[in-house]
């Protein structure tokens, strides 16, 4: 090896700068960014909020994104995070400081629940879970001290639709600011911000990434001070993304409408043959009319997403992991929102005081990927077989059972 080496392997020869058009999205990476001269390195801090100083504070591949996500949420500026968990973090700890109050309802998400509880309460940030139900009568809950609430609409698991309008209203009125976990509707069924939310909140790991293999979140607001609040705070936290998972949602947002459109026709088909089906008690969907909150969503969504829940009868439970590992297409996991349909199992009575209306027996949540309807319906006929298979293989089951 030679001195000559160590600097030819870092600086490759120059090629002519033809200019080269494509419709790809480019992946530009960076730490290092590098300056023209002396005063616009020492003015680099004026650029955390637009424009190139430092790879972690956005690169223009991370500033192209959000631009196009707050394009598509009807706002001004949009943050995007390294996932939904941490919009919805970074978002409650922009806005709130030990002292302060933040309204959850009991149907958001899961995981974020226990950070506003187990990371933020002992910082001093004092959560309120409320019936998600609750319209402007949310009101008596919202005291000097709140100064943010959250909506979850529809909730998770459960699917209650919330009435956003009546809910920031009361909020607004109170000083506080609403923050929406959208990412069921995404900007295409439902826009918040339009609704008068401040910060629409989206895990685009979901719809817009659409193949599960992608963690990236969202923020989009309508003000350039809440903006500049919420970069102030995700600088601090260190959050950066990478510029290949920007380009992996650019492509997920280029098929997202006409995915979303067809995955919402199959789940509407999958939906009325379970309704059909003895052992199904109930549909969790906003689109059913007996779902709480179906007039509202009729009047506040333009369509529905290809998840809900079903109910099975409560003498099933024990024959449930039997029916699961004989689905071939519905594999059991997490996220949903892709093109691989998906079914997860909870219970989404733990922690919940405003259940009353939920039958008892299982829940399963679906997602419906883009999968041919028939070969869905008939994986879930297997595992529903294997129902009645277990039933009949138990001569006495009843009687045995009723003797005890
Ligand atoms: C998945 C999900 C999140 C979290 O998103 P991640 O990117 O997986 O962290 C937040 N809210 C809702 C409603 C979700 O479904």
């Amino acid at each position: 090896m030679t001195r000559a080496d160590d600097t030819s392997h870092i600086h490759p020869p120059l090629r002519s700068q033809e200019p080269f058009q494509t419709v790809a999205m480019p992946v530009e990476r960076a730490s290092t960014i590098v300056f023209r001269d002396l005063e616009a390195f020492e003015r680099r801090a004026e650029r955390v909020y637009d424009g190139f100083s430092y790879g972690l504070y956005g690169t223009p591949t991370s500033r192209q994104l959000e631009d196009h996500i707050a394009q598509l949420e009807g706002g001004v500026r949009a943050l995007v995070v390294p996932s939904g968990m941490a919009a919805l973090t970074l978002a409650t700890m922009a806005v709130c400081q030990g002292g302060d109050r933040v309204l959850v309802p009991e149907t958001l998400y899961g995981p974020a629940r226990d950070m506003v509880l187990r990371f933020l309460g002992p910082l001093g940030i004092e959560t309120t879970s409320y019936d998600p139900r609750l319209d402007a009568e949310i009101a008596p809950l919202l005291d000097t001290r709140t100064r943010l609430v959250w909506v979850e609409s529809p909730g998770s698991a459960t699917f209650e639709v919330q009435d956003v309008p009546a809910i920031v209203a009361a909020a607004h009125r109170a000083g506080a600011l609403v923050a929406a976990d959208n990412t069921w509707a995404s900007h295409l069924l439902f826009k918040p911000l339009a609704h008068g939310v401040d910060i629409s909140m989206q895990a685009l790991s979901k719809h817009a990434g659409g193949h599960g293999d992608l963690l990236l979140g969202s923020l989009a607001v309508r003000d350039e001070a809440l903006f500049r609040r919420l970069k102030d705070t995700a600088r601090f936290l260190g959050y950066g993304v990478s510029p290949e998972d920007c380009v992996l949602c650019e492509r997920g947002l280029m098929t997202m409408p006409v995915r979303m459109r067809h995955a919402a026709v199959t789940a509407q088909a999958v939906m009325s043959w379970l309704a059909g089906r003895d052992e199904v008690s109930r549909i969790l969907h906003p689109s059913q009319p007996d779902h709480p909150g179906h007039p509202v969503w009729k009047r506040d969504f333009a369509g529905s997403a290809a998840v809900f829940s079903l109910v099975l009868r409560p003498e099933l439970a024990p024959l449930q992991a039997e029916a699961l590992h004989r689905m071939r297409l519905f594999r059991l996991g997490a996220s949903w929102g892709g093109v691989h349909s998906l079914i997860a199992v909870s219970d989404p009575r733990k922690g919940r005081t405003s259940l009353d209306w939920l039958p008892s027996g299982p829940v399963w949540r679906l997602s419906i990927g883009l999968e041919a309807l028939e070969d869905l319906l008939a994986d879930l006929e297997t595992a529903f077989a294997s129902f009645a298979e277990a039933t009949r293989s138990q001569p006495g089951h009843t009687s045995g059972r009723a003797a005890e």
